[in-house]
């Protein structure tokens, strides 16, 4: 990146300047209730100014490293022995220093990842949550966040439809560690000596395997690889033109698995891929999964909410009948990251991934309040009730502040779509499914040949600009644009201006390739 750019990227003026905090105070004020008035004032009046005067289209101030720990520094008190009071200027200079640099989620620039500004509600209950600090995964640390979660599961259910009172559902900070606790629970639930006899026992007879499309997300990757399986037991699920598992190819798929010593003790299905948006067939799958005996995982870390939209729903036709799923709620529920529910269609099967013996906190015998620990469920000892943003959320809104939102991103997603089928100079990849869309500028003079990285390039050159942020991906091996709308807010006349932008930056690439073309000197031999 050119040096003028990131010097001009941090361009407004911090209010605090180095001067000596006038006073010291003692421990007990730091942390006094005064104090916490008085800062929860300053934080709130920042953070409201912040959000009115959020540029409105706007992607990213992206700031060098250096420059930022400078500023950053230039924020810290120098004092070390005693304890420096707390300053007002300094605490809004921090707070205007985070909210300027980043992505800027709240504006209309903003189509590029699955994370977005949150519901006010479920983002202010994050203060409450710190504020009471209790931990949640025993029942006697955090009671309500506890029971927050059990009334959660069973009205989220009312979309899932598992049967009553004999599934489980378990919160973890992120899809990435629900990912990887679901697959240990199909692993120890099918190899059911392995926490005690270890992985050396696993090859017994066949080759224990994993079988998933190749557009699932990189976290399950990771997953199975920490299990100890490796890249060569990977069973690749072919997809069809719409970037689904082609389920009548997977029966085939699985026979030749077996026939290579191969054991596929577990399938995972993406609803929706993080890339283009795509929903396997749950239902086929299920069916196919049972047939073989294998568990059926469902990476639903973003399209899950689709549930709850009477409209979408059907593309999550089958779900039910996975041994287990997971859910983020900080993509489609609008809450501050992490939050993610990590369901399993048998309770008893949500015990599975870690078992050990831990006497200082596992009761051998559950009473009603141990019952509803979730300790010995989840990896996480001291985890953050990730539970209270959401159930806060649909206890005071209920759901239809969620299907609302999520229906009109979906819409905006298809608008998107039809706009680019009318315009020649770009090629759409897909027909959305859910609020992810991919296509690629491709006008009729761009030369492959000296452009092959031509995608990337505008992606991040738009970037760099900061007035849009999108992001790109692999499509069938070719890179792509791709916009997630995330932020009800955008209109599609943002959507054009975007192209416009697209349009700028990619015949200045070709003009500036060209040139470069006809200057080139040829090598002497
Ligand atoms: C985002 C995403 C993940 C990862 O979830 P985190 O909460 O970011 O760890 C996994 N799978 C899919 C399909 C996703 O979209």
């Amino acid at each position: 990146m050119p040096d003028n750019q990131s010097a001009a990227s941090l361009n407004y003026q911090l209010h605090y300047s180095n001067r000596q905090t006038p006073e010291n105070i003692s421990y007990e004020e730091a942390f006094s209730t005064k104090e916490f008035r008085k800062i929860s004032d300053i934080v709130v009046a920042s953070l409201e100014q912040y959000l009115q005067q959020i540029d409105p289209v706007c992607g990213l101030n992206l700031t060098e490293p250096a420059i930022l720990i400078e500023k950053a520094r230039s924020l810290m008190t120098h004092e070390s022995e005693e304890i420096a009071a707390f300053d007002e200027t300094r605490l809004r200079d921090i707070i205007e220093l985070y909210t300027k640099t980043g992505i800027q989620v709240h504006s209309k620039g903003y189509m590029g990842r699955q994370f977005s500004g949150v519901l006010p509600l479920s983002g202010i209950f994050d203060l409450v949550n710190a504020t009471v600090n209790q931990p949640s995964s025993f029942y006697e640390a955090a009671q309500l966040p506890n029971v927050a979660e059990l009334i959660m599961q069973n009205e989220l259910n009312k979309f899932i439809g598992y049967t009553d009172n004999s599934f489980a559902m378990v919160t973890t900070s992120g899809g990435s560690l629900a990912n990887l606790t679901a697959l240990l629970s199909a692993r120890n639930y099918k190899y059911p000596n392995v926490w005690n006899s270890g992985l050396h026992r696993l090859h017994e007879n066949a080759i224990p395997a994993v079988a998933i499309s190749e557009n699932a997300h990189y976290s399950i990757k990771r997953a199975i690889g920490i299990m100890g399986i490796g890249e060569d037991q990977l069973v690749k699920l072919p997809v069809n033109g719409k970037n689904q598992i082609d389920s009548s190819k997977v029966e085939s798929c699985l026979k030749k698995a077996r026939e290579q010593g191969l054991r596929v003790f577990c399938m995972v299905a993406s609803a929706c891929t993080t890339d283009t948006g795509s929903f396997d067939p749950l239902d086929e799958l299920a069916a196919i999964a049972q047939e073989h005996d294998s568990w059926l995982h469902v990476d639903g870390a973003h399209g899950a909410s689709l549930l709850l939209s009477e409209k979408h729903r059907h593309k999550l036709k089958g779900l039910e009948k996975a041994d287990s799923f997971i859910w983020d709620a900080h993509k489609m529920l609008f809450t501050p990251g992490t939050c993610t529910l990590l369901f399993y269609k048998n309770k008893e099967r949500s015990y599975g991934a870690f078992r050990q013996e831990a006497s200082y906190v596992f009761e051998k015998q559950a009473d009603i309040y141990t019952s509803l620990d979730s300790g010995e469920q989840n990896f996480e000892c001291t985890k953050r009730p990730v539970i209270m943003n959401l159930w806060v959320s649909w206890a005071m809104h209920g759901k239809a502040v969620f299907s609302k939102k999520i229906d009109h991103l979906c819409h905006l997603a298809n608008q998107a779509w039809n706009i680019l089928l009318h315009e020649g100079d770009f090629q759409v990849i897909h027909e959305p499914q859910a609020n992810i869309l991919c296509f690629r500028y491709t006008p009729a003079n761009l030369d492959l040949q000296t452009n092959k990285h031509f995608q990337l390039y505008i992606r991040n050159k738009i970037k760099e600009e900061g007035r849009f942020f999108i992001s790109k991906v692999e499509v069938n091996g070719e890179e792509a644009l791709r916009v997630v709308f995330m932020n009800h807010e955008i209109e599609m006349i943002h959507f054009r201006m975007l192209l416009q932008e697209i349009r700028k930056t990619g015949q200045e690439m070709i003009i500036s390739q060209t040139n470069i073309q006809h200057q080139a000197i040829p090598i002497s031999q």
